[in-house]
């Protein structure tokens, strides 16, 4: 049965949590970026300030094996900073049996990167390029079987489970997923994961109308599956940056050198069709701004999205169709935005995403629930200074649009099944 952080009574208890402490390190292994420790610090600090003790597991990087490069020895000192005690080190996450035992209230330990052994994602390493059908199923039998005794080593460590790593939620790894099943009464989700989850269900599952959602980027392909949900819960959708050519395209416009997936042509027509039976307000960048370079310093004008000529391309969103956006988005109770609407690492092609970061932050500030997610908007809202403006920044890149495809992520369902 799932438990709640704020209701567990942790005394006396050793609590292993699993936290994503997957930061970037520059060549001298400095942090450059704490955003995602600072994040699981309340959790960790809740279980010390009640009298238990704390064994810390998480990944870093993507090493192929023991890897001194992707240590977790690197970010120590950091952590312990930041907790206000002394952090210990497991140099081994399946030897630190001993360190574990020796645990008192209000320690901590800390495991080192668990994606060192293969059993942490459970798949097979070090397979030669050749390898026959039966040597991978072999492997993969193999990995699969020895993950069993290394989640059991981790579950061995502590008396209760705690996962906090929303970014690897939509992955059903060893430390993520399987190890909850050691836990049946004793597991229970960190407050990074409890805020995700009730911020996206807002969203997801918003008993407010209208719900709005904008979806900018490059690519239909890789937002089709979040589309697709999404017309079954929002009310008005805006489409805007790349993405809007392939629909034009569709529709019959031109779209001179915009960019363009000619395999998704049929796909737009088709959310074009279920947005109208679905009575969902499709928007779809009216206006635009192109350039006739891909270049900062190009010659731009502003034109509609159905005559872009030959030699120019669209670039980003015009005043005129964000305006119209404006109203939707300041009559709305619920606004989720994933994906620039613009080439907005070009300062020249930025206003376009500048505007719908302070459309957010005003309709914010008005008292409607705004939700920002997905790695590109994140970046673009915290370069800009937007971040605390909205009502929530998702951490979870691909976590959330997985969430948001309407799919049950592992990490969440070990711990609610
Ligand atoms: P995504 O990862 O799909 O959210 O796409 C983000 C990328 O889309 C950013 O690198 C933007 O520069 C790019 N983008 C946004 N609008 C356009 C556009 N009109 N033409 C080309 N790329 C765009």
């Amino acid at each position: 049965m799932q438990q709640y952080i704020d209701k567990y009574d942790f005394t006396g208890k050793k609590a292993i949590v699993r936290v994503d402490f997957n930061v970037p390190l520059n060549e001298k292994f400095e942090i450059t970026d704490d955003t995602r420790i600072r994040a699981a610090i309340p959790t960790l600090k809740k279980v010390l300030s009640e009298g238990g003790a704390l064994v810390i597991m998480s990944h870093l990087g993507r090493p192929k094996g023991v890897d001194p490069k992707f240590s977790l020895k690197h970010i120590i000192n950091h952590v312990s900073e930041l907790l206000g005690v002394p952090v210990q080190f497991a140099e081994d996450c399946q030897k630190a049996d001993a360190q574990a035992a020796a645990l008192k209230p209000g320690e901590v330990l800390l495991l080192e990167n668990l994606r060192f052994y293969a059993e942490e994602e459970g798949k097979p390493r070090g397979l030669a390029e050749n390898a026959s059908d039966e040597e991978k199923a072999a492997a993969k039998k193999a990995v699969k079987e020895s993950q069993k005794s290394f989640v059991g080593k981790l579950a061995s460590y502590a008396d209760c489970y705690i996962n906090d790593a929303f970014g690897t939620a939509h992955r059903a790894h060893a430390s993520t997923a399987l190890i909850a099943k050691y836990f049946p009464d004793d597991k229970m989700f960190g407050y990074v994961m409890e805020n995700e989850i009730k911020a996206i269900d807002r969203v997801v599952k918003s008993p407010e109308h209208p719900v709005t959602v904008i979806i900018g980027g490059a690519k239909v392909s890789s937002k089709i599956g979040i589309i697709e949900n999404i017309l079954n819960l929002c009310d008005n959708l805006i489409i805007g940056g790349g993405m809007v050519y392939t629909f034009v395209k569709a529709m019959g416009g031109k779209i001179g050198n915009s960019l363009c997936e000619d395999d998704q042509l049929d796909i737009a027509l088709d959310i074009i069709k279920k947005a109208r039976e679905k009575n969902v307000t499709l928007f779809l960048s009216k206006e635009v701004v192109i350039a006739d370079a891909f270049d900062n310093n190009a010659n731009t004008k502003i034109v509609s999205n159905m005559e872009v000529p030959e030699g120019w391309e669209g670039v980003d969103t015009a005043p005129s169709s964000l305006e119209r956006w404006s109203d939707v988005i300041l009559n709305s109770k619920v606004v989720l935005w994933n994906g620039p609407v613009g080439v907005f690492e070009m300062p020249n092609f930025a206003k376009g995403t500048l505007k719908v970061a302070e459309m957010l932050a005003e309709a914010t500030k008005k008292g409607v629930f705004t939700l920002v997610g997905g790695g590109d908007s994140v970046a673009a809202v915290t370069k800009m200074g937007y971040a605390d403006k909205v009502s929530y920044v998702s951490t979870g890149g691909g976590a959330m649009l997985e969430y948001l495809e309407g799919k049950e992520l592992p990490g969440i369902a070990a711990i609610r099944e």
